[in-house]
């Protein structure tokens, strides 16, 4: 199937349109026509080449929502015509004991990611969300519930599930005190879902500009990490604290955060980290942990759970040929929401 995208072509280049093919349709695969795609900082750190040499060129994106357009013989749960979603894994063996306990993206024998890996079978390279088409197989479809605003729900694809998974696996509930770090795209995910929990969430922030959008989204308040008086105040007030900084950061100023018993967990930052206390830790049982975005069957979960209790991420809709300058808003940290990219307007950009 021939299709168009937005591709890299290099890690110090901007990203330019580009026609491409999609595999043909094998008997398990959906063939889907991309309306939305959500825009995530790992795009950009992927692009960038922060986490390694890129197959060039590359088409990123792994928040996508669309529309089915072709089904294989075998498969069971989607037509032609549902709301469908794809998130960062296209593949994985469904076969070890990660995959059988629905957590593919720890397959033992490597998930697949949506752009920039081998194909499992052909070896070809798969390419992301920005484009107009997508092939994947059933297992790794996901259902846009009829509830969800489809033009607002792909940001649920990453930055919700990624926020998502630690809030399940660290037993958020009435009364959890949570702290959020960085109000960006798995920030702002992280305090809508961590207060339909039930939790008390605050934003701990660089400054406290975003207060209002911190507010609004529904947490308690903001806490500037570059105020000192501040932050030993909130000394030892949260059980669980979730780190977004997208770059090379130390945690020794948030871990005193926590209470006994309270870990902060990484999703954001990949890579060496400078200067680790260990007393803070030693001190008060406090654990320092991380967590990669979620498995499907969880990706459903958070999906039905968004719609259950009307939970929309924040989106600025954008065209596909505004993405060079989104990319350099999330380079600049000012954003505390998601771009998303109004595919249908591909084929006019392009
Ligand atoms: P984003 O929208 O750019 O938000 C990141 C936020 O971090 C910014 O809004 C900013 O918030 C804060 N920040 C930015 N630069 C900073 C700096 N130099 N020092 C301290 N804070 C800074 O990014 P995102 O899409 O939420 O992604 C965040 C990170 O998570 C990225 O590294 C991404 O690759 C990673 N990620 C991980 C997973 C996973 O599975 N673990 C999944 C998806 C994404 P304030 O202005 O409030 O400080
Ligand atoms: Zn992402």
């Amino acid at each position: 199937m021939k299709t168009i995208g937005y591709a890299a072509h290099s890690s110090d280049a901007n990203m330019v349109p580009y026609h491409f093919e999609r595999r043909d349709l094998r008997d398990n695969d959906v063939a889907i026509e991309i309306l939305y795609s959500g825009i995530c900082h790992s795009d950009l750190h992927t692009v960038n080449g922060d986490w390694g040499p890129q197959p060039y060129p590359l088409v990123p994106g792994h928040e996508i929502v669309g529309r089915v357009i072709e089904v294989g013989k075998d498969v069971k749960n989607y037509k032609v015509g549902d709301n469908v979603a794809v998130g960062c894994m296209v593949d994985s063996c469904q076969d070890c004991d990660q995959c059988h306990n629905h957590e593919e993206q720890f397959c033992r024998n490597g998930m697949t990611p949506t752009y920039g890996a081998p194909d499992r079978i052909s070896g070809y390279t798969t390419q992301g969300g920005y484009s107009k088409h997508i092939v994947v197989r059933e297992e790794f479809v996901l259902s846009v519930p009829d509830k969800l605003d489809i033009s607002k729900a792909a940001p649920i694809l990453c930055a919700g599930i990624t926020t998502y998974s630690p809030l399940r696996n660290w037993n958020v509930g009435k009364g959890s005190r949570v702290g959020v770090i960085g109000l960006g795209g798995l920030g702002h995910m992280a305090v809508k879902l961590a207060v339909a929990m039930g939790a008390e969430v605050t934003v701990i922030s660089r400054s406290t500009n975003k207060e209002d959008q911190a507010k609004e989204i529904g947490a308690k308040g903001i806490l500037a990490s570059t105020d000192e008086a501040a932050m030993e105040k909130a000394a030892s007030s949260f059980d669980l604290i979730i780190d977004t900084v997208p770059v090379k950061h130390t945690v020794d100023a948030y871990v005193p955060l926590l209470d006994v018993n309270g870990s902060l967990v990484i999703v954001g930052q990949v890579g060496p980290m400078d200067g680790f206390m260990t007393w803070p830790m030693i001190s008060g049982r406090r654990r320092v942990a991380g967590s990669l975005i979620g498995g499907i069957k969880e990706t459903q979960e958070v999906l039905d759970f968004c719609a259950e209790h009307n939970i929309h991420p924040e989106c600025k809709m954008i065209n596909p040929d505004e993405v060079n300058d989104a990319f350099a808003h999330l380079k600049d940290g000012d954003v505390a929401y998601r771009f998303v990219m109004d595919m249908s307007k591909l084929e006019n950009a392009a």
